[in-house]
């Protein structure tokens, strides 16, 4: 845990570095912490050391984090799989939710959003990998999604979210990023107005940069290698 706090300003030294190399403002990408699997304390270490926002992929695991860590004002988002019986939560105590590939989703976290909060965030997950990846909606299907959440009231519709399968092919991950980049970039010519592309993690944010994002997601490279309970 006391490497947190260099380990975060490596990770936002790396995006700086990226930002220079591509011609991009710093103030351009946020970093969002990935603390799945990392207990509440780990976040605290990240939080003193200035990060604000961060990630969680599980609800069951989210909420207690939620709660113990409420003191903190954190902003939260959700970015694992997300089933439409699990949505409350996330969707009271969330601020952006980057994993929507589904209609029904959507419509029950619009639905469940409270009044007195803004809008919450929402990107739409695209399988920019074709068969090597399950999760996200068909490229195809990205517009009509899109249309129909931006409809939804309580949501806000920012953009689009993918991760591409993994790969040591940098040039095969950044055209996926590409890929990513010129969907939003076509659904903008339609009227959508989309101003994220939440791509990128430990292993590729520099890719991920070079092609647009406007969002890293950085578990490992923050908190340490992951180990799962089975
Ligand atoms: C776990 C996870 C990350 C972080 O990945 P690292 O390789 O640890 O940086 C980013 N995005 C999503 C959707 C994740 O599930």
């Amino acid at each position: 845990m006391t490497t947190i706090p260099a380990n975060l300003q490596a990770v936002n030294q790396r995006i700086a570095a990226a930002c220079a190399a591509a011609g991009r403002a710093r103030e351009a990408v946020a970093l969002l912490a990935v603390s799945k699997t990392f207990p509440a304390a780990c976040v605290r270490a990240a939080a003193a050391a200035g990060q604000r926002a961060f990630g969680e992929s599980y609800v069951q695991e989210a909420l207690p984090k939620f709660a113990a860590l409420a003191d903190l004002g954190l902003e939260w988002h959700f970015i694992g799989p997300l089933q439409s019986n699990k949505t409350r939560p996330v969707a009271e105590g969330c601020a952006w939710v980057h994993s929507v590939e589904r209609l029904k989703v959507a419509e029950r976290l619009a639905a469940q959003r409270p009044p007195q909060l803004p809008p919450l965030n929402v990107c739409v997950q695209v399988n920019v990998s074709g068969e090597a990846s399950k999760s996200g909606c068909a490229p195809a299907e990205a517009a009509a999604l899109c249309r129909a959440v931006a409809a939804l009231p309580g949501l806000r519709l920012r953009g689009l979210m993918a991760v591409p399968e993994p790969s040591e092919d940098m040039a095969l991950v950044r055209r996926r990023f590409a890929a990513l980049r010129a969907l939003r970039d076509e659904l903008n010519a339609q009227g959508l107005g989309l101003d994220t592309l939440s791509m990128g993690m430990s292993h590729d944010l520099e890719a991920a940069i070079m092609e647009g994002a406007t969002i890293v997601r950085v578990g490992t490279a923050i908190f340490g290698e992951r180990h799962y309970a089975t």
